[in-house]
This record gives structure tokens, C-alpha cells and sequence, in this order.
């Protein structure tokens, strides 16, 4: 079975653990979403502001496309140059990038870690005759790290400072999970000033770390702060965002149409859709009801 087929029979399983096992008050959002009784609405709306936001980093904070396609065609460059294979439309492939458009869709790149990315890529070389030993060689010197935190590709989607500080003068905590390295990741947040904002950051190259879909990160984070995940709020741009809460039995979920995710990406597994995180305080208050969108949401 190739990577992406088990990515996506791992988050299938999680997901499918997880429905079963939703605890009542998830299944109350449930019923509210369907609009099938106005007593569980009434519940539902009563003390639901949350006491903890996870944010995913790229797509949902940060613009996903400046950053990650300059490094996608310079590291597909790299990969051609290294192997002598003309390859680079199936690195594209790979990584879920459309050269056409310029764009990171929905996959690998917008959901993997970067020790996913680099495995997968050494599978395709080898699937291409390179051996196994140098197929490592290559992507070892190819792959770099992206500039996460160069000035040149990050651009916040909204104000970071005013959302931040706006929920720290409500008394929400606030963390970061994300795909992306702890260098990358402490550097972006230095570079825009949220350093000390940020109660708690998880990335994809820290030790027991798993990747999203899994409930680790999420329940980790939870239990570092001393928070139940059914007052924590999950936001992210991707299907493994979204399958995180859920599998981790959280008490709620954001979908955001400012990264790689479309509205019918992901809107079987949201609660909230919004176009970006600057429409996220009120459903953090607990102001918006369960199925509230500023984006379409087909419920
Ligand atoms: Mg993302």
C-alpha cells in the first residue's frame, strides 16, 4: 500500500473510531447542525465559550501558497538536478501541487510532515530505479527546509496580534499544531511578534509527535494546559485539521477557506466554516450557533 492510500485508510479508521465514540455533548452538535430540536440548540448555546483555540499553522494563520510553492519548485528543481531524472511532474503528483495553477491543492505537502514528505519522495525515486542508499543521498541534499519564516514568503492572513489578543483578554488559551518543523515554526512566530502569546506549540519533528489526523497532538496539547478537549476548538484549512478534532473528541471545529481546503473539502467535517480566522471570535464566545458560517455551508 503507498503512503497516500495509508494516510488516508489511517484517518478513515480514526475517524470512523471516533464517530462511534463521540461523547454526548458531540452528538448533541450533531442534532443542533441538523436543526432537529430546539431544546438541544438551546443546550448547546448555553456556556460554549471555549477555553482553548489549537490553530494548524499553514493555510490557517499563515498564506500556505507564498510560502510552500517557491520551495515546491525549487525543491522538484533540486530532486531533477540530484537524480538526473526528468521527474519533476511526478514530485508535483506527489505532493499534491498543480503547476497549472500554481497552487497547493488538498495532500501530502498541505497535510504530511516534512520526515512523511522525504520518505515518500525516496519511495518514488526508488519506484524510478534509483537504489535505496542513494535515493536517501538525494533527498538528504535535495530536500531543504522551507524559509518558514523568511520575510520574502510570510504573509499572516489576518491580523495575528489583534486575534491573539483578543482572545488572551477573554481568557482563551492558545495553541499552534502543525505539520511543520520547530525551527520553521518558532521562527514564523518570532517574525510576527506572537512568541509570548502562544501557550503551547506542537510541530512534526517533535519527539512522540503524531501526525494529523491522530488525537495525540491535540489531547497532548489538552492535557498540558490542563483543558478538556470538549472546551478546546479546533481551526485548520484540512481535512487532517478537522479529522483531529474529531478523532480527539473535541468540543468543536473551524473550518477556514484561507488555505489549501475548499468548501467541499471540508464541510462534512466541519462544525463552523468561515473564510478566514479573523471570523473566528464569536464562535470562540460561543455566539455563534453550531452550523454558523460566513462561508456557504451545505448542511
Ligand atoms: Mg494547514
Amino acid at each position: 500500500m503507498g503512503f497516500s492510500r495509508r494516510l488516508v485508510a489511517v484517518a478513515s479508521g480514526l475517524l470512523h473510531n471516533a464517530a462511534a465514540a463521540r461523547p454526548a455533548s458531540q452528538q448533541m452538535y450533531a442534532c443542533s447542525r441538523l436543526g432537529s430540536s430546539a431544546a438541544l440548540r438551546q443546550l448547546n448555546e448555553k456556556n460554549d465559550k471555549k477555553s482553548l483555540v489549537i490553530f494548524d499553522k499553514d493555510g490557517t494563520l499563515i498564506c500556505f501558497h507564498s510560502m510552500w510553492v517557491p520551495w515546491t519548485l525549487e525543491t522538484a528543481k533540486r530532486i531533477e538536478e540530484h537524480s538526473s531524472l526528468a521527474i519533476s511532474d511526478k514530485i508535483f503528483k506527489l505532493l499534491g501541487f498543480c503547476p497549472h495553477q500554481q497552487k497547493v491543492r488538498p495532500g501530502l505537502l498541505a497535510e504530511g510532515t516534512m520526515a512523511q514528505i522525504r520518505q515518500s519522495i525516496v519511495e518514488l525515486l526508488t519506484d524510478h530505479g534509483v537504489e535505496v542508499i542513494n535515493a536517501h543521498k538525494i533527498v538528504s541534499d535535495a530536500v531543504l527546509e522551507c524559509k518558514t519564516h523568511s520575510k520574502h514568503t510570510l504573509k499572516e492572513i489576518h491580523d495575528l496580534q489583534k486575534l491573539f489578543g483578543d482572545l488572551k483578554r477573554h481568557g482563551v488559551k492558545i495553541a499552534i499544531c502543525t505539520a511543520d518543523s520547530r525551527i520553521g515554526t518558532m521562527g514564523m512566530l518570532e517574525s510576527l511578534g506572537l512568541n509570548t502569546m502562544v501557550d503551547r506549540v506542537v510541530c512534526g519533528d517533535d519527539e512522540g509527535a503524531m501526525p494529523k489526523p491522530h488525537p495525540r497532538n491535540a489531547l497532548a496539547i489538552c492535557a498540558d494546559l490542563g483543558i478538556s478537549p470538549e472546551q478546546t476548538l479546533m481551526v485548520g484549512d484540512t481535512v487532517a485539521d478537522l479529522g483531529m478534532a474529531r478523532s480527539a473528541n473535541l468540543g468543536g471545529s473551524v473550518a477556514v477557506l484561507s488555505g489549501v481546503g475548499e468548501h467541499h473539502d471540508l464541510h462534512h467535517l466541519a462544525d463552523h466554516m468561515v473564510d478566514h480566522v479573523g471570523d473566528l471570535m464569536p464562535i470562540v464566545l460561543g455566539a455563534a450557533k453550531i452550523g454558523s458560517s460566513s462561508a456557504p455551508l451545505n448542511l
